[in-house]
């Protein structure tokens, strides 16, 4: 059986996302739906604090606290609750409709950790100089390069000991080899198999960038 985080990692999430503020966001109540067909005992956490409130506080600012648990493994995710700018509301200024908001996208970050859209979170965990738009794309595809490709079919020749060629879906250009961070070039077929995997079809680096640089700013 195949391995539970691929099979939600592979869920194309395209078109569930929403933009908010220069954010990208996954809609819980359609995540959490994916969640519970595969996974029908998924269940969830909402951790109140010792005096039953749904956030937590250090006497300045506020976080929420949530789990996730499929497949009897629980992620479980904090978050601050913050404001449309993103920086977080000070105690004495939060209201309900903040901590609910948070909560959510605290929920929808714990499944993205089992594999469900975590694509729109890569990148995020990295320093702030680190997080550019290119920046983000060569991490993202340093992770493919030991990963065995089985995925994608090359279009054109692919005859062993010819180069297999790959065109980008969005902009129909041949993929060519790219570097990654390291300046060591990706395997074109590494390339398009974990892109086939992330973004649901093969791209090129720059369509791939145009992607990131629309979840940039994180
Ligand atoms: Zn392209």
């Amino acid at each position: 059986m195949e391995n539970y985080f691929s099979t939600l990692n592979n869920i194309n999430v395209n078109g569930k996302t929403e933009k908010k503020n220069g954010l990208t966001y996954l809609s819980w109540a359609w995540a959490w739906g994916e969640v519970k067909k595969l996974h029908p005992d998924a269940t969830y956490t909402i951790y109140e604090n010792a005096s039953g409130l749904f956030y937590h506080t250090d006497g300045s600012t506020c976080w929420v606290k949530t789990g996730v648990t499929v497949n009897g493994i629980e992620h479980i995710e904090y978050l601050p609750v913050m404001d449309y700018k993103n920086k977080s509301i000070p105690v004495d200024k939060v209201t309900s409709f903040d901590v609910n908001k948070a909560i959510q996208r605290s929920l929808t970050k714990a499944v993205a950790r089992h594999g469900l859209g975590l694509y729109i979170y890569a990148g995020e965990d990295l320093p702030e100089e680190e997080n550019t738009p290119d920046k983000k794309a060569e991490k993202i595809f340093d992770a493919c390069v030991s990963e065995p490709s089985t995925i994608v079919k090359p279009v054109g020749d692919g005859i062993p000991g010819k180069s297999l060629k790959f065109t980008c879906a969005d902009c129909g250009k041949t993929l060519e080899p790219i570097p990654d961070s390291n300046g060591k070039p990706i395997p074109i077929r590494a390339h398009a198999d974990k892109s086939e995997k992330m973004f649901g079809r093969v791209l090129c680096l720059d369509c791939i960038r145009k992607i990131n640089s629309e979840n940039a700013n994180r």
